[in-house]
């Protein structure tokens, strides 16, 4: 992964057919060509679809559906992730429509990033390092605390000096590898799942996993220019992409699937208008997912957007969905 100008670093991860699609003999229609190149190559094209779609999408980084999470966390993620322990902030969305892989991709990215940053303090002992540990949900709108104790939706307050701020949202002190592998699991549990026609397992909500690292110089600890550094890394597991018309079942699923899209469409905008360096105004405030990111998107944050997509044929206009989406990012 390169360091340049740039601050949002763009990937696409494809997976592959899994048994639901081959079951039905779908068809994988979708190749990666080079490091940054994915094509669409289903031959049956029509001429009118061919003249309407691009079939090559270039990006900083693509990743076969054979390219392991490591992979894909070493080359799309990890330097946007370790940039905390220097004090900027970050954050790492998973991008995509449901079942295309954007919770075992960042999943596994989240534990590698951890492991990695801790890694790092161990090696920098002229440093004190504290790490703190928080987790929340947005679903509808709604901002839940993922280690809480009870649901209740939590507020959002804005602070002069640190920004949005979620009230009451649990932090934890990280103890130990142990703790961290306790609060992933338990964040897991507490996630909410919506049944979908379209997927049993699919998840409706965002998922804000966010390690905050407060640091300070062991020689100058406890005098008046011990300045400490505080930064926060965001591991962002989002709402399926799909529109709420294909997986509406009831009345509440549309509720949800505005709200969704409401979300999604404004980080859509914001990351946008991010990446086309404009001054000019962002709708950060226009969603709660927005605002809580609000300082670890754009100004030295640095983002990094991993988009996942299936490589089924069935699949192809939310693949191409996302693939404008990830376009539009870069
Ligand atoms: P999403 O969170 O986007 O709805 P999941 O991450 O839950 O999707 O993935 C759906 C299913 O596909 C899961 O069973 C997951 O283990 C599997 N899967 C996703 N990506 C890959 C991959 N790159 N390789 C193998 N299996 C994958
Ligand atoms: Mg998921």
């Amino acid at each position: 992964m390169e360091s340049g100008e740039e601050r949002i670093f763009v990937s696409v991860r494809l997976r592959p057919l899994n048994s639901k699609e081959i079951y039905r003999n779908d068809v994988s229609d979708w190749e990666c060509i080079n490091d940054k190149t994915i094509v669409y190559k289903n031959v049956s094209l029509s001429a009118s679809d061919r003249s309407m779609y691009p079939t090559a999408y270039t990006f900083d980084r693509v990743f076969r559906s054979d390219c392991t999470t490591r992979e894909v966390y070493e080359q799309g993620a990890k330097d946007v992730a370790i940039s905390v322990v220097s004090g900027m902030n970050s954050s790492v969305f998973a991008y995509g429509q449901t079942s295309s892989g954007k919770t075992f991709t960042m999943t596994g990215i989240t534990e590698y990033a951890i492991a990695d940053i801790y890694d790092y303090i161990v090696k920098h002992q002229e440093r004190e390092f504290v790490m703190k540990f928080s987790a929340m949900e947005i679903y509808n709108e709604s901002v839940r605390d993922l280690l809480g104790v009870d649901s209740s939706p939590l507020r959002l307050l804005d602070d002069p000096e640190r920004g949005t701020i979620v009230e009451k949202l649990t932090e934890e002190v990280l103890r130990d590898w142990n703790h961290v592998i306790q609060l992933l699991s338990v964040c897991e549990a507490q996630r909410q799942i919506g049944e979908t026609s379209l997927n049993e397992m699919s998840s409706r909500s965002h998922q804000i996993i966010r390690l905050t690292i407060e640091s300070t110089s062991r020689e100058l600890l406890g005098r008046d220019n011990a300045n400490t550094l505080t930064a926060a890394v965001n591991f962002v597991d989002l709402a399926g992409s799909e529109r709420a018309s294909q997986s509406l079942s009831a009345g509440t699923r549309l509720k949800e699937g505005c709200h969704i899209n409401r979300s999604l469409l404004t980080l859509g905008t914001v990351i946008r208008k991010l990446s086309k360096g404009r001054n000019g105004h962002i709708p950060y405030r226009d969603s709660k997912l927005t605002r809580i990111l609000q300082t670890s998107l754009g100004g030295n944050a640095k983002t990094a957007v991993i988009c996942t997509m299936s490589p089924a044929r069935s699949h192809v206009e939310q693949s191409r969905n996302t693939l404008l989406f990830a376009s539009c990012a870069k």
